[in-house]
């Protein structure tokens, strides 16, 4: 086993951790304040291939393997939770899924769009009434004709608004019976088949990035438009997720660093009874804590990842990863907090917003529980959710 990493990976992180220090990071408050999406950046990572990272070159993206990503996506999460979601639902959830079902006529129609970000992608499972029990969505899509025609609403889809293409899945055979087996996917070009949506405001986190309402009144697609078989939807829809899984537990071993670095940054400066809080050990246990917890997750997601590069099963240990690292990015941040006593709740410092953003990791691409659950089932044999 060789938990070194290779000079082109080493390479890559150095490059994306350059890029988050230098134009993530810096401007995340104001952006945060101001609930501005980051279009800039995207348009910034763009031509540095950051946008379409494990897509092969031949569709546009930069070809790197799986590992490479999450290494990406951690430098990203580090440095702004919100532009790590849009960077997840964009690659992980759109551009992959498209890759391993899409056409070739969709593959190269919407892939090198989605990588140099002239098309932004969206998602849509959850809806209103239906989230976790995914295959009792109800948004349908009847034939009329050789079209689709999709109705319904999604709920809680990040990138909705600003999104020129929706990944929709909706039901196709009304039998609820069949419940997982009577959904397809669709990719919904919003010019060709327009959409509504509206934006979700309030949010606890994760402000910058564009959680919206998706309004699907009648919406006429192509038979062109179904992504893989009808009534593959489902199978599809959790195939994604296994992808969108592995970027978010990258992510938030992002913010579990990012708490560790300002921790560090912070109890070496403020002084208190007579030292750095840094030399307080009930203050270093914070600190130790943070990083054992940061390193394990590192190394769930990384072995998810090397799975994943040898198209090897992980759904497994995917979840593992996931809720492992979710749950402790949100310790650490709430560690974070505590190591800057008052200033840490107010948004002087990063870490309150890095505990408002990381909360959001523990409920969406599946909750704690849900992992939990698939984890339960691999344990088991038993489906507690079938
Ligand atoms: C900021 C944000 C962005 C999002 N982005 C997207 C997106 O891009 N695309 C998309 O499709 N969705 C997105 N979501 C939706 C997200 O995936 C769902 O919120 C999540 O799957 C949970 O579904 P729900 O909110 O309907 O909660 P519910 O499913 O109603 O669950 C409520 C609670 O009950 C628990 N629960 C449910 N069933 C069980 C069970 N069998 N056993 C034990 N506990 C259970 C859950 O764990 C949870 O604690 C986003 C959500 C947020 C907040």
């Amino acid at each position: 086993m060789d938990l070194d990493l290779t000079p082109d990976q080493e390479q890559i992180r150095k490059l994306a951790r350059e890029f988050a220090d230098r134009e993530i990071a810096p401007g995340a408050r104001e952006r945060d304040r101001s609930e501005t999406f980051p279009r800039e950046i995207l348009d910034t990572m763009a031509p540095l291939g950051l946008l379409g990272g494990p897509i092969p070159e031949e569709y546009g993206g930069m070809g790197v393997d799986d590992v490479s990503h999450a290494l990406i996506t951690e430098e990203v999460g580090r440095a702004d939770s919100s532009v790590r979601t849009t960077l997840s639902v964009q690659i992980s959830l759109v551009e992959k899924t498209i890759l391993a079902y899409g056409t070739e006529e969709q593959k190269r129609s919407w892939l090198p769009r989605l990588c140099r970000g002239e098309v932004i992608g969206c998602f849509g499972l959850t809806e209103p009434e239906v989230g976790s029990d995914a295959a009792r969505l109800r948004t349908t899509a009847t034939k009329q004709g050789a079209d689709w025609v999709i109705r319904g609403r999604k709920m809680w889809i990040s990138n909705g608004s600003v999104s020129t293409l929706a990944l929709v899945f909706a039901r196709t055979d009304p039998d609820m019976g069949k419940a997982h087996r009577g959904i397809t996917a669709f990719l919904i070009d919003r010019e060709a088949s327009p959409y509504g949506s509206q934006a979700i405001h309030g949010k606890l986190g994760l402000r910058s990035s564009d959680s919206s309402e998706l309004i699907l009144d009648d919406v006429r697609v192509p038979d062109a438009a179904r992504l893989g078989e009808p009534g593959q939807g489902f199978a599809i829809a959790m195939a994604a997720l296994d992808n969108g899984r592995y970027s978010v537990a990258a992510g938030a071993v992002g913010v579990a660093q990012a708490c560790i670095d300002a921790s560090v940054a912070y109890a070496t400066r403020r002084r208190a009874f007579g030292k750095p809080i840094a030399g307080h050990q009930l203050v270093q246990e914070m600190i130790a804590d943070m990083t054992v917890e940061t390193e394990a997750a590192r190394l769930l997601v990384w072995r998810a990842g090397a799975l994943k590069d040898r198209k090897r099963p992980n759904t497994r240990e995917t979840s593992i990863a996931k809720l492992y690292a979710t749950e402790i990015a949100q310790r650490a941040a709430d560690n974070a907090i505590q190591i800057h006593g008052g200033y840490g709740f107010s948004d002087e410092f990063p870490v309150e917003r890095y505990w408002r953003d990381a909360r959001v990791n523990r409920l969406y691409e599946g909750t704690t529980q849900i992992q939990k659950l698939i984890i339960g089932r691999f344990a088991t044999g038993i489906d507690a959710i079938a």
